[in-house]
């Protein structure tokens, strides 16, 4: 019995050690003194207690004395490990190193520090942003008609294309003192998020010159005489730009393109110039087709060595106006029938100057660098603006067409099924917004997140795919049914060129998100990877034996917040949030402990085991995601009426990280292995469950309803107040209909008592008038909610040849058809 107790009270002292990180003399000491007492009480045997001490001497050794363990034990380890480490491209490591680590790094740590997140100023509009998107891009979108771009132009009038390049939507990331709007990023979300809840085309069209291309490149990059003549050309419209690396062999590997400028000399306007014969063929370029200006991607190779030194000078980036002789551009792609701009180009040893490289010279070869750089501000901005429009969008329309359409004379948003739809609706949105708020929140404190980036960009475009999933399908046949009137289907059909472009979704998941996680945000593996490459034992035996360490306590901090649900863990005092925090605690060490023993058993071919990277790489992120939904709440305020928004969110992220551990676990290569991690990680089983019926519920009754949730959510998108326009006619309906419920209950309490007579509705409520069951005004009332839900649930026909079709418009008085107009 007293062995027993004794084993059992040396287990706990390892594990409160472990737990708390202590450092190397803590262990010796509390160790030391633990079996100084087993041996003094004789609690081990003649044989335990010489291998204990025997174990002791040997683990205090190792732990405290640096030299000896350095020799004995690091330098085999340090040996195998620079033999076993993925010889890594130069462009790998270039992408590996673009960007800044920033909340991700807490995550990684197993202890996130949630009031340093939370001490992080949120994300605000200057007045000046707010006086753009309230003017010049609410004048934009009511001048947007989408579907007469998409249908019938296939581009944007020319007077709306004159008047986003003279209110300077194209410069909006150029400075001021260059003529650029200088906008933060969050303003320039915003922007973005206006503008495709109203039209997809213009928003990409906008999208791209703010975004990854000649801008950015030029601000970062470019020679003060580039700036000086091309940033003012930008911020005025004067040049389009797009910028091209995509080649027809090389698209998600792009660093492969064949693509090629050599370097030369060539008479250039009279005279020897040294420059580059470029030669390329790229394709799906945005803009390319009306760009004047083109950033090309290339590599450049210096056969004759002009350039002094190597041969193979690696990508470049140049900017190649496109009047010049021999580029070839113009031509159209057909992107999912957005008329955004999107072609080839192409050309063949084309000469261009060493002055057109941005940069100059001095950045020939640096492109990879320039572009994953700027990747890493720009995917966090233009594509998750996009997404949470989406979102916006949906809630709104979803919710509204959902109460005023009416089937089995019910509105089919009191239907649970329905509800399940709006749920998902409103609680990714509800997460879309804080993460994007959050991302752009960092951007403006000067951060370039590169994992955070690739976890926004994927994780709102595919919840921008769930969301107008399912508002389709709450739609039913209005959805399906093309024409002005169909307010979602551009939408719907535009989703996979997000999930497309900047780092394709599948890829990102796979490849990037952990990968590049787990270098660049882990607090030891880039340490590790550093001295390996410096060849420096004392660097290596710091961040090895720091590691171990760091696993060891993640294992203990994982298996003791399991056992307890994490119920005893620091947490911001926020009484309807605080579990949250501590479950995330319990995940981030979990998540860290999943993470290390993934490197340490399968090594550098996790690089290969993209279905376990992508799993990690979902962890992080929704581990990201819900700490945005956290701060978003503190930042709002802790507005108690978004909770079912928030409650929401994080059930449905806490349940799918469930998911993802347990999908390591389960598919973990070495089975005893996975044993340990399954009993480490989820000692009491799994124990989280999805969202509640109930909590959809409440978020379901949340859009449905004109309620103030409703409305913050939603806040952002352009919401037009013209009933002859779908969107404004839409939300004039939900409130009409609303506005005439308890009329429609007085008429029917008084049909069912047998004073109402009348059998047609419409001769009902004439009757209701004539007996004053109703009043006149209640009468009108009812009539013109009714005209609405009948334009509402209106769809477009055309004729056979769909040259006309005809657009509702709501009457206003006696008639509730909606007035047919031939186009
Ligand atoms: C509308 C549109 C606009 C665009 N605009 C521009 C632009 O302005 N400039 C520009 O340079 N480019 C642009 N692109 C190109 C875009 O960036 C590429 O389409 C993208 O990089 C993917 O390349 P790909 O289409 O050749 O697909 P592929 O590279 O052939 O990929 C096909 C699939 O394989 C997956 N995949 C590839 N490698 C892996 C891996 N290792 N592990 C797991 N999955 C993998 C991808 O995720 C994808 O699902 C645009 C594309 C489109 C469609």
């Amino acid at each position: 019995m007293t062995t027993l107790l004794t084993v059992v009270a040396l287990l706990g002292l390892i594990w409160a050690l472990a737990f708390h990180s202590a450092s190397a003399i803590a262990w010796t000491i509390v160790l030391g003194a633990g079996l100084i007492t087993g041996t003094l009480i004789g609690a081990f045997g003649w044989i335990s207690a010489p291998l204990l001490w025997t174990a002791f001497a040997i683990f205090a050794v190792i732990i405290n004395m640096g030299a000896l363990r350095r020799s004995l034990i690091t330098a085999p380890i340090f040996k195998l490990y620079k033999k076993i480490l993925p010889q890594m491209s130069d462009t790998e490591r270039e992408a590996l190193e673009a960007g800044t680590v920033w909340w991700d790094g807490d995550l990684f740590t197993g202890r996130p520090d949630w009031d340093k997140l939370l001490s992080y100023p949120a994300a605000k509009l200057t007045a000046e942003e707010q006086a753009f998107i309230d003017g010049p891009t609410e004048e934009l979108c009511a001048m947007l008609d989408d579907w007469q771009a998409t249908h019938e132009d296939y581009d944007l009038p020319p007077s709306v294309w004159q008047f986003i390049k003279d209110k300077g939507f194209l410069g909006m990331i150029v400075p001021k003192e260059y003529g650029g709007l200088g906008f933060s990023a969050y303003g320039h979300s915003q922007v973005v998020v206006k503008i495709s809840t109203r039209s997809g085309t213009a928003a990409v069209s906008v999208m791209v010159p703010n975004s990854l291309g000649p801008g950015e490149l030029l601000i970062h990059y470019g020679t003060q005489a580039q700036k000086d003549y091309y940033l003012p050309r930008l911020a005025k419209g004067l040049e389009i730009p797009c910028f091209a690396l995509t080649a027809p062999d090389a698209g998600s590997d792009a660093a492969s393109m064949p693509d090629v400028g050599i370097v030369c000399k060539e008479m250039y306007e009279g005279k020897e110039t040294l420059g580059l014969r470029v030669t390329w063929d790229k394709r799906y370029i945005t803009l390319g087709p009306v760009a004047t200006i083109l950033g090309l991607a290339f590599k450049c190779h210096d056969p004759d060595r002009l350039l002094g030194g190597e041969t193979d000078l690696g990508i470049t980036c140049a900017l190649i106006p496109t009047s010049h002789k021999g580029v070839n551009i113009g031509r159209r792609h057909f992107p999912l029938n957005a008329a955004f701009m999107n072609g080839p180009n192409w050309g063949k040893d084309v000469f261009i100057p060493m002055d057109w490289v941005i940069g100059g010279q001095a950045m020939v070869g640096q492109g990879w660098r320039m572009l994953m750089e700027c990747l890493a501000a720009g995917r966090s901005i233009s594509l998750p603006a996009q997404s949470i429009a989406a979102g916006k969008f949906a809630s709104m329309a979803t919710g509204a067409y959902a109460r005023v359409r009416q089937q089995f004379k019910t509105p089919i948003g009191k239907f649970e099924g329905i509800e399940e739809a709006l749920a998902r609706i409103g609680g990714h949105t509800y997460l879309m917004d804080a993460t994007r708020t959050v991302t752009a929140g960092a951007l403006d404190l000067g951060e370039k997140p590169s994992v955070l980036s690739a976890i926004s960009k994927y994780h709102l475009t595919e919840r921008m795919r769930m969301v107008l999933n399912d508002a389709m399908d709450v739609h039913g046949g209005k959805g399906i049914c093309m024409g002005p009137n169909n307010y979602l289907g551009r939408a719907y059909q535009m989703i996979p060129i997000a999930i497309t472009v900047e780092g394709a979704n599948i890829l990102t998941r796979s490849l990037i998100i952990f990968g590049q996680g787990a270098i660049r945000c882990h607090p030891f593996v880039l340490k590790e990877m550093k001295a390996a490459q410096a060849d420096s034992l004392a660097d290596f035996d710091n961040a090895f034996w720091g590691h171990i360490a760091f696993t060891v306590s993640n294992a203990a901090r994982a298996l003791w917040m399991g056992i307890t649900g994490a119920r005893w863990m620091d947490a911001p005092a926020c009484p309807e949030t605080k579990r949250y925090y501590q479950q995330m605690t319990r995940f981030s060490s979990a998540f860290g402990l999943l993470a290390d023993v993934s490197m340490f058993i399968i090594g550098g071919s996790l690089k290969r085991k993209e279905k376990l990277s992508a799993r990690l790489g979902d962890i992080l992120s929704l581990l990201y995601l819900s700490s945005c939904a956290l701060k978003f709440y503190e930042d709002r305020g802790r507005l108690k009426d978004e909770l079912p928004f928030l409650r929401w969110a994080l059930h449905d992220s806490f349940f799918r990280i469930q998911v993802a551990m347990d999908g390591i676990i389960d598919n973990f290569p070495n089975r005893w292995v996975a044993f340990a991690l399954k009993w480490l990680v989820f000692p009491r089983g799994l124990t989280l469950e999805q969202p509640t019926d109930r909590m959809g519920h409440e978020v379901a009754d949340l859009l449905i309803n004109p309620t103030a949730a409703r409305a913050r959510l939603i806040h952002g998108m352009y919401l037009p107040k013209d009933e002859n326009d779908i969107i404004g006619q839409l939300e004039a309906a939900m409130h009409a209909v609303i506005a005439a419920e308890p009329i429609e209950a007085k008429v029917r309490a008084a049909v069912k008592g047998g004073r109402i007579a009348a059998r047609g509705q419409a001769e009902q409520f004439a009757q209701a008038a004539e007996l004053s069951v109703i009043s006149e005004t209640e009468l009108a009332q009812w009539k013109r909610a009714q005209a609405l839900r009948s334009a509402v649930v209106h769809v477009d026909d055309f004729d056979q040849q769909f040259k006309s079709h005809i657009r509702n418009e709501v009457q206003e008085t006696e008639s509730w058809q909606p007035k047919v107009v031939s186009m």
